[in-house]
């Protein structure tokens, strides 16, 4: 089963279950100022979990479109690296605003996963809430999941599960308990059971979570009731796609395999030759084309701040992992004719806006492309200076400034420098960017003053009042 059938199959399910069928809202959520990029289906439904909002229908489903690489939920270091992990991926959801609730939540799960998609129950482990006792007896006693497959998240791991099996949008916003479904891809891969030591491996995937939603939480952290008791719930197309074509990784199914070709050849026509096949970069590259192609064709141009500056940073990892297998001149953008292949049937804007996107990914690829070329150079002259000291460590200051002020990136260095058996100064590094935080926290006050300030790793509106309380720190943004 192709990826468009299975997104189909799970709207055609559902809407046969009484839900309506809406269309993905944009990667770039529109009046939603505590939102970098949107995370999750339930992004543009919040106002009606939250009672602000009605609609004709009390029962939704949707393929949105989501991008993980900023804020609370960020992926971005897992690209690469894990079976499993997006910046950009698509998330299937139903959802039941004051309708249904746990009950017909976990029975609609199971029904679609082992009776339309025929996925063998045995394969299926599920998480509850530690103390949701009710999402626990549903799973046991009536869908009839052996206790050996259901795990409390909380037993046996402290604090972390209030992050586990509760999730949150973002530090503030609708919320709730939730109860995740697990497939095991067998002992071949790595990795223990959810709620297991070594739980982070890959060998139990997420596939399913469903929530239940009925708190908003403020800025205080004090949990409200909602007006009424729903559902959201979230499923990777793509973890889902890999399970039903029998294959482990997310890189494997049939769009990625064709994005990763697309790669190879882009990468290998710009002049690299002879990096290895199977190498992190390579889906690095076939991840973030689709992240990139998204945000621009919803109106996000590379930029120096707030959504800009996390596109900037993600097509610039692209890039640097190209340019670690050996490309020298711009392949990225060449990737979007690809993307349009894949994806353009489901997502007309994107063919729409093929050329705009490519336009606008090549100049900002000729662009970075230049910042290696000038950073290179620079290098090359302190490398030559450290090598006639008779040292074997590039020191930090030289590091940092490279990164701060040509924008040649940290990791870039240390590839060169490992290359000519020099080590990087860390503690300098770190020193050199640790005074610049200091003053960047000053500007940061200059910023705000617009109203909207994203912060690196967490999105926070801080807006007018902050300037008459001056109380909120501020963390700069830096390019990695
Ligand atoms: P994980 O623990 O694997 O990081 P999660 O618990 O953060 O996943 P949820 O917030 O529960 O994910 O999102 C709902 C579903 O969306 C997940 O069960 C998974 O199928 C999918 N999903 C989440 N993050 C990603 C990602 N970065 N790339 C692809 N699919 C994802
Ligand atoms: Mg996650
Ligand atoms: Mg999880
Ligand atoms: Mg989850």
């Amino acid at each position: 089963m192709k990826a468009a059938e299975i997104r189909s199959k799970f709207l055609k399910f559902f809407e046969s279950k009484g839900h309506q069928i809406v269309a993905s809202s944009p990667v770039v959520p529109g009046d939603d100022p505590t939102l970098l990029f949107t995370n999750a289906g339930m992004n543009q439904f919040k106002d009606v979990f939250l009672g602000f909002d009605k609609r004709p229908y009390s029962r939704a489903t949707t393929a949105q479109k989501c991008i993980r690489a900023g804020g609370k939920h960020n992926d971005l270091e897992n690209v690469g690296y894990t079976a499993r992990h997006h910046t950009f991926f698509e998330m299937l959801g139903n959802f039941s605003f004051g309708d249904y609730f746990k009950q017909d939540a976990i029975r609609y799960a199971w029904e679609l996963l082992t009776q339309h998609f025929m996925l063998p129950p045995e394969k299926l482990w599920v998480t509850v809430y530690a103390e949701d006792d009710e999402a626990y007896d549903i799973w046991h006693k009536q869908v009839g999941v052996p206790a050996e497959r259901i795990v409390r998240i909380g037993d046996n791991k402290g604090a972390r599960y209030a992050s586990d099996n509760f999730w949150m949008m973002g530090d503030t916003g609708p919320c709730g308990p939730c109860t995740e479904i697990f497939y095991d891809h067998g002992p071949d891969v790595a990795g223990g059971p959810p709620g297991s030591p070594d739980e982070d491996g890959d060998r139990y995937i997420e596939i399913w979570n469903n929530v239940f939603m009925q708190f908003n939480r403020d800025e205080a952290g004090v949990m409200h009731k909602l007006p009424k008791p729903s559902v959201d719930t979230g499923m990777g197309l793509e973890r889902v796609t890999a399970v039903l074509q029998g294959v482990h990784s997310n890189y494997e199914i049939d769009l990625f395999v064709n994005l990763l070709a697309a790669a190879r050849k882009a990468v290998d026509g710009s002049g690299a030759a002879g990096y290895d096949a199977d190498s992190p970069s390579l889906k690095v590259i076939a991840d973030h084309i689709r992240a990139c192609s998204f945000t621009v064709c919803d109106g996000v141009i590379p930029g120096n701040e707030g959504r800009g500056y996390v596109l900037r940073r993600i097509c610039r990892r692209a890039i640097r992992h190209g340019y670690k297998l050996g490309a020298r001149t711009p392949f990225f953008h060449k990737l979007v004719a690809a993307l349009v292949q894949e994806m353009g049937e489901a997502y007309p804007e994107l063919r729409q806006n093929e050329a705009r996107i490519t336009e606008v990914l090549k100049q900002e690829e000729e662009r970075f492309f230049q910042t290696i070329a000038n950073g290179m150079e620079i290098l090359e002259s302190a490398l030559a200076t450290t090598g006639k000291a008779g040292k074997t460590e590039l020191d930090g200051e030289t590091a940092f400034k490279l990164h701060d002020t040509y924008g040649f990136p940290l990791d870039l260095t240390a590839d060169v420098c490992r290359e000519r058996g020099v080590t990087v100064d860390a503690a300098g590094f770190e020193t050199a960017m640790n005074r610049q935080r200091e003053q960047a926290r000053a500007a940061g006050k200059f910023k705000m003053a617009q109203g909207l300030e994203y912060t690196g790793s967490a999105t926070t509106f801080h807006g007018y009042e902050v300037l008459l309380h001056e109380t909120a720190t501020v963390t700069a943004v830096y390019v990695d």
